[in-house]
């Protein structure tokens, strides 16, 4: 840790208040559903288990993950809710995810079976979500094999190896109003509903939304909406609005402190490969976060700095532990704060900010911090 009177070298704060306002606007606006905070990825760059606490306490009735691994994490800090852990992979710790009343998913006759060996090693039944791909390409059952995913899972369900928890789906264009690809999906999986219910499923939950169905969707949201992007406060796309649009605030602001201020003369080349050179005698600040932190390379040249009470752009290339800002005719001290990103009601940029600087999606530049990076919770 820093000496008291100095800032950390970099620091993610992270506003646990925002996350449990956000889960609160998000299940206003999805009234009839249940809400799934989607924790995974380590709550999207945030810290898995203080936020999974603040979306439980918002009224989050589930926690999604992608591995078993994060929903057994969970279930190791004391969460004892439901958590669907959606990313089946062969091998993974399934009997563990089983014993730990973890629901899990089946998009294929392949991973059913093996969750049926699993929880025959558990001694106990396993809830099982069924994923029917409804046309984003990606995992789930093909509309052409689900009956015969459907009738393997009721035949499993009679024997009593799992249960069928839920039916559920993802799309490929929420984030784009009017898509035609939105209404096809949900024809396909209103479709794949129909098969399963004629075959004598009765899922708790029938699930399709993300964030950008979630707010932009209704006719979506069927038993549950799976929100992850949205509870860290960040719009799942620029193209549906800004996060104050819908009620939302970003959870993290990422700072550091200055760890050296210096002048120097016109010509000065800075960092490596000298893509930067001063114009005229300056001041250069050094900012010590890097791309080992998170901070993307290619913000290189583009990325926002909030410093000295100016956007200042990163001068030069992003190396592994630090990046150099031109303050110009301004001036600062050692151990003032540099302000990456927040929710921007500072004057600083916003992770927003970063992604369109650097030509990505606000997803990324969050989830990517790193490791290495303290996450301060307030
Ligand atoms: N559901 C699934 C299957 C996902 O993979 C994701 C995230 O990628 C989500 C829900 C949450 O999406 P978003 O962060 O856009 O709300």
């Amino acid at each position: 840790t820093a000496p008291p009177h100095l800032p950390p070298r970099v620091r993610a704060v992270v506003d646990l208040d925002a996350v449990r306002a956000n889960v609160h606007a998000l299940r206003a606006r999805a009234a009839v559903a249940e809400l799934m905070a989607v924790v995974k990825s380590d709550a999207y760059g945030h810290g898995m288990v203080p936020c999974a606490r603040a979306a439980r306490e918002a009224g989050a009735s589930w926690l999604g993950t992608a591995t078993p691994e994060e929903a057994l994490a969970l279930r190791a800090a004391g969460d004892t809710g439901r958590v669907l852990a959606w990313l089946w992979t062969p091998g993974g710790p399934w009997k563990q995810a089983i014993e730990a009343d973890v629901d899990v998913s089946a998009s294929g006759l392949w991973a059913l079976r093996e969750i049926v060996a699993a929880a025959a090693e558990a001694g106990r039944g396993a809830r099982v979500q069924l994923k029917v791909d409804t046309g984003l390409g990606r995992n789930g059952c093909q509309p052409a094999d689900w009956r015969e995913l459907v009738d393997a899972a009721r035949a499993a369900e009679s024997t009593g190896a799992l249960r069928v928890t839920g039916i559920w789906s993802h799309f490929a264009c929420a984030d784009e109003p009017g898509h035609p690809s939105i209404e096809a999906q949900l024809a396909v999986y209103r479709d794949a509903l129909a098969v399963a219910e004629a075959a004598g499923l009765r899922p708790e939950v029938r699930h399709m939304a993300n964030s950008a169905a979630a707010l932009t969707l209704p006719q979506s949201h069927f038993d549950l909406v799976r929100a992850g992007v949205s509870v860290y406060g960040l719009s799942p796309s620029p193209e549906l609005g800004v996060p104050a649009d819908f009620g939302l605030r970003p959870a993290m602001t990422l700072s550091a402190g200055l760890a050296s201020v210096k002048r120097v003369p016109g010509g000065h080349g800075v960092s490596y490969g000298h893509h930067y050179t001063t114009p005229g005698e300056t001041t250069l600040a050094l900012v010590p976060a890097g791309y080992a932190d998170g901070v993307p390379r290619h913000g290189s040249g583009c990325g926002p700095v909030l410093v000295a009470g100016k956007w200042r752009t990163v001068a030069g290339r992003v190396a592994m532990d630090q990046f150099v800002v031109d303050l110009g005719g301004d001036t600062a001290e050692v151990g003032d704060e540099a302000v990456l990103f927040g929710p921007g009601d500072r004057g600083e940029p916003t992770a927003e900010d970063w992604a369109r600087a650097i030509g990505t999606i606000g997803y990324e530049i969050v989830t990517r911090i790193g490791p290495r990076v303290p996450r301060v919770y307030v």
